[in-house]
């Protein structure tokens, strides 16, 4: 889900649109002016009930908006700055630039999410109920609106991380074991216990009562345990790799290949050497990397024609580290871009390769032997 676009730039903060976002904005609306209106406040055109729907998902699609502002503006008080606001499916993110320090920043920059969705029902249903007249289109959709904002509130104080419950949740046993990371892992824990409660509740509705918002609640609580689990994982790659540096995880016991090699002898290689990969190397230049995967449209009876040259990715194409590089940085980075290696150069000479299954590697010794 990377494909987003800025849409405005509210007190500097970029605030980005996931495409999701389009189909629920869609979906919304035709639900409100297909059943929901026609059902609370009968014999208007569709026309008027078409638009009355449009106006009422834009509002809440500001709710949400106004919910993340919520949580930026805090943050940015609390001095970490914020990257930019992506509204999805089901809500929105505020990226901040670096992770709360302290147990009590994260309670403040969390709750003020949920308590501005609340503030807006309260508010909202105030209104509603003492001056407005039930019965015509307005007030009822901004009942509707309140009515959300109270479920967009309840929703994200589910205790599951990352949902801002969860990560209330975590705040107060950080705040208790003084250890963010066993911290997150609890948090992380208990929310897996709900996604697969939600998840097992799903499937109960859809199988015995043929109930079919049992498949929302199934998709929910995969997302959640997604989420869970990646934002663990980014954790501890800045926990494991922390102050460690490029040079002392990449190979120096380089295999290279020439760029004149034919497909043959590197096939000879891969075999022998059993690598996933290649510098290709002529004199003192690099000219890039050749992995089995280039090899693989090339057919059989070419290989002993086809010189590795011309099958090779580039050197500007492939992702080049310096020894200083930050590892935890480095991997953030292979995991983001979904890049499987680097290559190590210093002074426009190759000093090294590094995989991202040797730095899983390290990971899981870091995990068993502890940090020493
Ligand atoms: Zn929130």
């Amino acid at each position: 889900m990377n494909s987003s676009f800025r849409i405005m730039q509210i007190k500097g903060i970029p605030v980005e649109v996931n495409i999701s976002w389009l189909l629920i904005f869609f979906l919304f609306s035709l639900t409100l002016a297909q059943s929901y209106f026609p059902s609370v406040v009968a014999g208007l055109t569709s026309q008027t009930y078409w638009i009355s729907a449009i106006i009422t998902t834009l509002i809440l699609f500001t709710s949400v908006l106004v919910h993340e502002f919520g949580h930026s503006l805090v943050a940015i008080n609390e001095g970490i700055p914020i990257k930019k606001i992506t509204l999805f499916i089901f809500g929105g993110v505020s990226q901040m630039e670096s992770e709360p320090m302290s147990p009590g920043t994260e309670f403040k920059v969390t709750a003020a999410g949920p308590l501005t969705s609340l503030l807006i029902a309260l508010c909202l249903g105030g209104f509603y109920y003492l001056i407005l007249t039930p019965g015509n289109i307005i007030s009822e959709a901004i009942f509707f609106v309140a009515q959300l904002n109270l479920i967009i509130a309840v929703f994200n104080l589910i205790p599951a991380f990352p949902l801002d419950g969860g990560r209330i949740f975590r705040s107060i046993v950080w705040y208790f074991n003084k250890n963010m990371l066993k911290a997150t892992r609890i948090a992380v824990g208990l929310g897996s216990i709900l996604s697969y409660l939600a998840m097992g509740i799903g499937f109960l509705q859809v199988f015995l009562q043929g109930n079919l918002y049992g498949l929302w609640l199934i998709f929910l609580g995969w997302m959640i345990n997604q989420a869970g689990q990646s934002s663990y994982s980014q954790l501890v790659f800045k926990e494991t790799f922390s102050g460690m540096k490029v040079s002392e995880l990449m190979s120096t016991s380089l295999q290279t290949v020439s760029p004149d090699d034919n497909l043959d002898e590197l096939a000879e290689c891969f075999l022998h050497y059993k690598f996933g990969a290649f510098p290709v190397v002529y004199g003192s230049t690099t000219h890039g990397l050749v992995t089995l995967q280039n090899m693989k449209d090339i057919p059989r009876e070419k290989w002993a024609e086809t010189r590795v040259s011309r099958i090779l990715t580039p050197l500007k194409e492939v992702m080049v580290l310096t020894p200083d590089t930050d590892a935890a940085e480095v991997m953030m980075k292979m995991a983001t871009q979904n890049t499987g290696r680097a290559l190590v150069m210093e002074n426009g000479d190759l000093v090294g390769l590094l995989s991202r299954t040797d730095m899983m590697r390290f990971m899981q010794m870091h995990m068993v032997l502890g940090s020493d």
